[in-house]
């Protein structure tokens, strides 16, 4: 079977210090430092999102997203592998349930860029994915099918856009023959980092789907936001997809007022509602990212002051235990 265009631009992602490098046009200091954090966590970034970066600047707000920086090998008290606590809410392999009437479905570890903050740079997919192809899912289709109270689930991952269409579709096939659920909810970047990923084929599988949908992108700054990513989120609309957004705020990428205000304002010109804004979780190697919660507040009341309320994220941390995702009221 022929490779589609975004299965073949994959295939092109960057994943070496040295090629990124060279193709930014960057300092060749960066490559010691680059190497040794890249060998705890791949760097990989895909030729689109590469292409919105600016030549040259070490400093430009994507490429601190994917660059391996020395600072990930610092270790600070409080940073952890897994700071969500997430396998203590395994509830069967592949299947994570932290908040009632919703459960997370661990669909692949592939992702088509590696955010160098990502709170599950170290999750376990290995213990998790004792069988391979759809036999994987099928302990956690049997949960879900056997517990009434879900109504909602949420396929992520990595990025469960990195499966192909028709392993989606026997997912969905499935989870569409539970009756109790009502929504599904797929936790994606690749609209963003890979738009030709919202192509015919996925928009048929979307057009499968008879469960109301809901996609959760994750965008920190308006540069990430071109012609060919509003013009994805215009199909997935099209489709009848509900697009939200949520940010993770992060030191020296978008933790300033300006910048944010600016994100909001691109999301909602692109059709996506801006939903969350996350403060970083304290996963080891990402300190360097962190920024405080006074100074998240901050943000937010600048933002409230600004645009109207519907362009105002929710500031919000994850804390395990908790009911929901804790909002931080300004
Ligand atoms: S796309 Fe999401 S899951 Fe993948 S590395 Fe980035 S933050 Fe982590």
């Amino acid at each position: 079977m022929t490779a589609a265009a975004w299965q073949r631009e994959l295939s092109r992602a960057i994943t070496t210090p040295e090629a990124l490098v060279a193709a930014l046009g960057l300092d060749a200091s960066l490559l010691p430092a680059a190497r040794t954090s890249a060998d705890a966590f791949q760097l990989r970034v895909t030729p689109s999102f590469l292409a919105r970066m600016k030549r040259g600047d070490r400093n430009d707000p994507l490429l601190r997203q994917i660059l391996p920086l020395v600072e990930e090998t610092e270790q600070y008290d409080g940073y952890v592998a897994d700071p969500l606590a997430e396998r203590e809410y395994t509830r069967a392999p592949n299947l994570l349930q932290k908040y009632s009437g919703r459960a997370l479905l661990i669909t692949t570890q592939a992702c088509a860029i590696h955010c160098r903050y990502c709170f599950r740079r170290e999750f376990p997919y290995a213990e998790q994915q004792e069988e391979q192809g759809a036999a994987r899912w099928s302990a956690a289709l049997a949960a879900i099918a056997a517990d009434e109270s879900l109504e909602e689930v949420i396929l992520s991952g990595g990025d469960p856009l990195s499966l192909s269409d028709s392993r989606l579709t026997q997912l969905t096939d499935a989870l569409q023959a539970i009756p109790h659920l009502r929504r599904l909810r797929v936790h994606t970047r690749q609209p963003v980092v890979l738009p030709s990923r919202v192509d015919d084929g996925l928009v048929a599988w979307l057009q499968s789907v008879r469960l109301p949908t809901v996609f959760v992108l994750h965008v920190n700054h308006a540069n990430e936001i071109d012609a060919d990513v509003r013009a994805a989120c215009a199909r997935l609309r099209g489709a009848g997809v509900t697009l939200l957004n949520q940010s993770v705020l992060l030191r020296g990428v978008n933790d300033d007022l300006e910048t944010l205000a600016t994100l909001s304002r691109a999301l909602f010109e692109a059709g996506v509602t801006p939903y969350y804004l996350h403060l970083p979780d304290r996963v080891r190697g990402t300190a360097h990212f962190d920024v405080s919660e006074a100074r998240a507040r901050e943000l937010v009341a600048g933002l409230t002051a600004r645009l109207s309320g519907y362009l105002v994220p929710r500031l919000v941390r994850e804390v395990p235990g908790a009911a929901s995702k804790v909002q931080q009221h300004v």
